[in-house]
């Protein structure tokens, strides 16, 4: 982050006091245990203070047993009511606050899962996440740190005020007349200078902290990249996918330099280091012997009035206790404002990314249950956001319920986007797609989408239990889990499973998690988007890690499987989708040929056959 970035005071606390409505609002029992909390710890303290200086004084001074006894018994009930109920809401805190940062990292979940696909999948997104990412993890800014913010600001405010209180007779309790040069502690002026040494000091001391906090958050972006070296470089070996090339190619050298040398940020000759060695060091040093040289000034001008008999020893105690804290507390104050400073550019990319509107039309037509749908494309062409290039280009194509389509096509061809806009992920560029007969701009954005199961090529299964996988739910029907597991051929395998639908995968949460193979962990996705009843059905290449034989088995039988679902399968290898009798070709963005097998064989000249003869050779077929 360079400096220009930096927010005006007034900015940084409009954003910050957004972060704190925002937290307050998605978690209000976090938050107000919190501010409880603080609220009692700032307090408290003042109530040990004056009790200890009236005993004190008492002894100094009459020495009246009763009033001894009185004024002890007090104090000891209040210091173990006090300790008690700090307690009780500490421990109310903790708990109600468990998970706090998951919590907050939820927010973000929350947002990316509700907004427009277009946007996630949009490269300037992707940066923002990440770069926000970056700065909760690496420096700790963002939004998670306002909550500290804002306990401590609170804190203070309210420490000052009892601190305040009992410092103000300090300056009207006189010393008396007779004293010789004593007398002059009375001054008022001598009084505004102690003020102002005390303010100055006090005021001056957090601001040379902020200032060399502030040499982090403008090296911020090298924290980063410091972080994201020793992210991917510093456990590389560690990397099941990786150790084995690091071992035999010794990488880890190559390693080192990234992580030492002039890469790494936080190696000696790293940026950290050199501003700890020089500025950063030397203002903290500074900082340090300003506070020292105040509570020097309090020590001699406390001693010298009380010395006078301006009051007795009991107060003395009252006085350092509750002006140190008060000196300690605006210092917090001072700190925890320069912090909401510091921490405010941070704040406002993650609102950058919160405020995102959603562009994308949302319709609220109900979609009507179990009737048929029909969905239809009518020159519909599309183009990525960024990009000049039509991906699609007049795509006319109608799907009637209940039946079964393959989508073949080389790589690159238009495949996924023409699924990612049947889904509307995204939208068409130019043209419409209608159910049953209806744009589907029309319909509730949700209802729509819940028409389709998708088993993506890249899908991914979570190492929770076989039966949550399946139904991405923690309590499921465990009947439909077993029959779509039967229906996807993953019943013989899940029959040796000593703990059945609750088997872990993986070993992540359980060591007793299994491992499945590529075509297992397949099987498991295409029983997931069955037991989602849904009304269509696409394979979008989930096969591609598996061999051309193994892929062609699952297809084979894919008819059987998805029963009287509509049903689309995509792929580029065209022995796999040969079963079906509805074959569409993409080329190029565009539909080139329709037909079956055969049919389509049958046209030497088109690409179809083209792509059947250079695939058969390894295909044997
Ligand atoms: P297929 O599924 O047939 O392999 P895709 O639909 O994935 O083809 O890709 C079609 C074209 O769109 C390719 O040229 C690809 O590079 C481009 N493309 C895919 N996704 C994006 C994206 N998010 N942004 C920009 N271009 C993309």
């Amino acid at each position: 982050m360079d400096k220009s970035k930096l927010l005006s005071l007034r900015e940084s606390i409009k954003v910050n006091n957004k972060a704190f409505k925002l937290l307050f609002h998605e978690y209000p029992q976090m938050i107000i245990s919190r501010i409880i909390y603080v609220i009692w710890v700032a307090l408290t303290p003042y109530v040990e203070i004056y009790c200890s200086a009236a005993l004190i004084n008492e002894i100094a001074t009459n020495r009246d047993k009763d009033r001894l006894i009185y004024l002890a018994i007090v104090a000891l009930s209040s210091i173990t009511i006090i300790s008690l109920v700090t307690y009780i809401l500490a421990r109310w805190r903790d708990s109600v606050c468990s998970g706090m940062y998951t919590k907050v990292q939820a927010i973000f979940t929350k947002k990316l899962l509700n907004m427009d696909f277009i946007k996630i999948d949009d490269s300037d997104t992707h940066q923002l996440i990440s770069t926000i990412h970056q700065n909760s993890n690496g420096g700790g800014w963002g939004l998670y740190q306002v909550i500290g913010t804002y306990e401590r600001l609170i804190e203070s405010i309210l420490s000052l005020f009892c601190g305040i209180t009992l410092t103000i007779t300090l300056f009207t309790n006189m010393v008396p007349e007779g004293k010789g040069w004593l007398t002059y502690l009375n001054s008022p002026i001598f009084i505004a200078i102690i003020i102002f040494i005390m303010l100055l000091t006090t005021i001056l001391s957090p601001m040379i902290i902020n200032k060399a906090d502030s040499y982090y958050a403008l090296i911020s972006e090298e924290h980063n990249a410091g972080n994201r070296l020793f992210g991917f470089f510093g456990y590389l070996g560690a990397r099941k996918k990786e150790a084995m090339d690091v071992r035999i190619y010794e990488q880890n050298k190559i390693c080192e330099k990234y992580n030492t040398d002039k890469y790494g940020a936080f190696c000696s000759k790293g940026y950290f280091a050199r501003y700890s060695r020089m500025v950063i060091g030397w203002l903290y040093i500074l900082s340090s012997a300003i506070s020292s040289l105040l509570q020097l000034f309090i020590y001699m001008f406390v001693c010298l009035k009380c010395y006078g008999g301006a009051f007795g020893i009991g107060l003395v105690t009252q006085y350092i206790a509750s002006i140190s804290r008060l000196s300690n507390n605006l210092s917090s104050l001072i700190l925890y404002v320069g912090a909401m400073r510091n921490n405010a550019p941070f704040l406002k990319l993650v609102f950058d990314l919160l405020d995102m509107p959603n562009e994308m039309e949302q319709g609220d037509l109900n979609i009507e249950k179990g009737i048929n749908y029909e969905i239809e494309f009518k020159n519909v062409s599309f183009k990525y956001p960024h990009s000049d290039n039509y991906v699609l280009k007049d795509i006319n194509l109608k799907f009637n319920p209940f039946e079964k389509m393959a989508i073949v096509g080389e790589n690159g061809s238009g495949k996924t986007t023409f699924i990612k806009l049947l889904c509307r992920l995204y939208d068409p560029t130019d043209g419409e797609i209608l159910l049953n007969g209806v744009n589907i701009k029309k319909y509730d954005y949700h209802q729509y989408m819940d028409l389709f199961s998708v088993v993506f090529q890249d899908f991914k299964l979570l190492s929770f239990q076989l039966g949550e996988n399946v139904s991405t739910a923690i309590n499921y029907d465990h009947d439909l889990v077993i029959d779509s597991l039967t229906k996807a051929g993953f019943k013989n395998r899940l029959d040796t499973f000593e703990n059945g639908l609750d088997t872990y995968l993986y070993k992540d949460i359980s060591e007793k998690g299994i491992n499945v193979s590529g075509g297992e962990a397949q099987k498991i996705a295409i029983a997931r988007a069955l037991y989602k009843k849904t009304a269509f059905i696409i394979l979008d290449e989930p096969t591609a890690a598996l061999d051309p034989l193994a892929e062609e088995e699952i297809y084979s039988k894919f008819k059987e499987i998805v029963g009287d679902k509509t049903a689309i399968y995509i792929s580029h290898r065209l022995s796999s989708c040969r079963f079906c009798q509805d074959i569409v070709v993409f080329h190029d963005g565009k539909i080139i040929q329709r037909g079956n097998h055969n049919e389509l064989l049958d046209d030497e000249n088109g690409k179809y056959h083209e792509l059947w003869t250079a695939q058969a050779q390894y295909y044997n077929n």
